[in-house]
C-alpha cells in the first residue's frame, strides 16, 4: 500500500481540471468516444490520488464533450469525495451498489453510436472483457498513446518534484558509496540503500539493484547473498518514489584499485554517457541520443556488450514515454524527463553503468542528478 500523502503534495483542483479537459481533447483529436480510466498512475494522474485496486469497478470515463464521470462502488465513495476536494465539484460522481452491473452503467455514459473507446493500458482483464461484453459492438484500443502525450511533457511544477525526487536519490548515493562494501553481501547494501531511500523523504524504495563482480554484468541484477570482496566492480542502481514521482540513478563503484583494464572500460562508458547528455536538445530525434553514446561504445570495440536502450522516460512512473532507443525518430520536447544510462556489460565478469535524469530545456539536457559520475572507489 502506498502511503497517503498531506494535502499539501496534492496539486491545486485547477491543475487537475485542465489535465481532464486537455484528456478530453486528446480523446476528441484521436477519434476516440471515451477514454475508461481505472485505478493506475493515469487515474492519478487526472485525479490527484490513488484509488484502491479492487474487484470491484472503479472507472473515470472522459469523453470528447461531456463532464467527466467517475463510477465508482458506493462504499469508495466517501474516500474519492474526501481526496478530490474541490475538484469533486468538476465530475459527475457516480455510486453503484452492490447488486447492480457497472458495466452496463459505464455504457450509459457513452454517446449513442459510440464506435472507439480506449481503456487504461494496465486495466485488469476482467474488467476489460466485462466492458468489452457490455459495449458490443464498440471496439475498445488501448489507451496508452492517449494518455502518453498527456504525460509526457513535464509542467514546471512536475519538474520540481523530479527534481526533488533526483536529490533525495543523490544523498542515498552520496551516503552508499562512503560506506564499507567488501564483506557485505548485496542483500544487506541493497537493505541499506531502501532505507536510506525512505530516510531521504521517498514514500517507498521502488528498487535497490546492487550487482557485484560478475553479477555487475546482469543490467537487472536481483540483490542475493553473494559478498561483495576486493577486486569487485559493483553496479548501483537505487530509485523510489517522492511527492509521487519517480528518482532512478545509476553509478558504479569499485572495490580497491581497478585494474587498467576496468578503468579502460570505464572511460569509455563516461564518455559515452557525456555524449549522450550533450546530444539531447529541443527537435532531436530520441534515437539520435541513443547513438550518441553507442556509437563511442562500438567504435571502443564494446557494442554487443551494450545491450539495452540508452534511456525511458520518467514521471509518476519509472518508466514512461519517451524511450531514447533506435527507431524512435520523435523529436524531444522541452519539458520531457528521461534516463541517459549506457551500460557495458562483460558476462561472466564485470560490468558497469551511469545513469542521469535529465529535463529537456531550450538550452539542452538539465542534469537533475547532480553526483560525480566518475568511477567510486570504495573499500
Ligand atoms: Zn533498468
Ligand atoms: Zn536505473
Ligand atoms: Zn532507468
Amino acid at each position: 500500500m502506498t502511503l497517503p500523502l498531506p494535502t499539501r503534495e496534492r496539486f491545486a483542483p485547477a491543475i487537475h481540471l485542465e489535465r481532464l479537459q486537455r484528456a478530453a481533447a486528446e480523446a476528441g483529436e484521436r477519434g476516440l468516444d471515451a477514454l475508461l480510466i481505472t485505478p493506475s498512475r493515469d487515474y492519478a494522474y487526472l485525479l490527484g490520488y490513488e484509488a484502491p485496486l479492487s474487484e470491484r469497478l472503479t472507472c473515470l470515463v472522459v469523453t470528447p464533450r461531456d463532464l467527466p464521470t467517475l463510477i465508482l462502488p458506493g462504499l469508495e465513495e466517501p474516500l474519492a469525495r474526501h481526496q478530490l476536494g474541490d475538484l469533486a465539484d468538476q465530475l459527475r460522481i457516480e455510486a453503484w451498489d452492490e447488486l447492480m452491473d457497472p458495466f452496463t452503467r459505464v455504457r450509459d455514459h457513452l454517446a449513442p453510436g459510440s464506435r472507439r473507446v480506449a481503456v487504461q493500458d494496465q486495466m485488469w482483464a476482467r474488467f476489460a472483457l466485462g466492458l468489452q461484453a457490455a459495449l458490443d459492438p464498440v471496439k475498445l484500443v488501448e489507451a496508452g498513446a492517449a494518455m502518453a502525450s498527456l504525460r509526457r511533457v513535464k509542467s514546471p511544477e512536475e519538474v520540481e518534484r523530479l527534481r526533488a525526487a533526483a536529490a533525495a536519490a543523490d544523498e542515498v548515493m552520496t551516503a552508499i558509496t562512503s560506506e564499507r562494501f567488501s564483506g557485505r553481501s548485496e542483500a544487506v547494501v541493497s537493505a541499506r540503500i531502501r532505507e536510506l531511500l525512505l530516510a531521504a523523504g521517498h514514500e517507498s524504495a521502488d528498487f535497490a539493484i546492487v550487482g557485484s563482480g560478475p553479477n555487475a554484468a546482469s543490467p537487472h541484477h536481483e540483490p542475493g547473498d553473494r559478498v561483495i570482496e576486493a577486486g569487485d566492480a559493483v553496479v548501483l542502481d537505487l530509485g523510489g518514489t517522492r511527492s509521487r514521482y519517480c528518482s532512478d540513478t545509476t553509478r558504479t563503484a569499485f572495490v580497491g584499485t581497478p585494474p587498467p583494464e576496468f578503468a579502460e572500460l570505464y572511460a569509455v562508458l563516461q564518455e559515452a554517457q557525456a555524449a549522450a547528455c550533450d546530444a539531447v536538445r529541443p527537435g532531436v530525434p530520441a534515437e539520435e541520443v541513443d547513438a550518441a553514446a553507442r556509437t563511442i561504445i562500438d567504435a571502443a570495440g564494446y557494442g554487443p556488450m551494450f545491450m539495452h536502450r540508452t534511456g525511458h522516460g520518467i514521471g509518476m512512473e519509472t518508466h514512461e514515454e519517451p524511450y531514447l532507443v533506435s527507431g524512435n525518430a520523435e523529436g524531444l520536447q522541452v519539458g520531457e524527463a528521461f534516463s541517459v544510462e549506457p551500460g557495458i556489460y562483460v558476462a561472466g565478469r564485470w560490468g558497469a553503468r551511469i545513469e542521469d535524469i535529465l529535463v529537456c530545456t531550450d538550452e539542452g539536457g538539465e542534469r537533475l542528478n547532480r553526483t560525480s559520475r566518475d568511477l567510486y572507489l570504495v573499500d
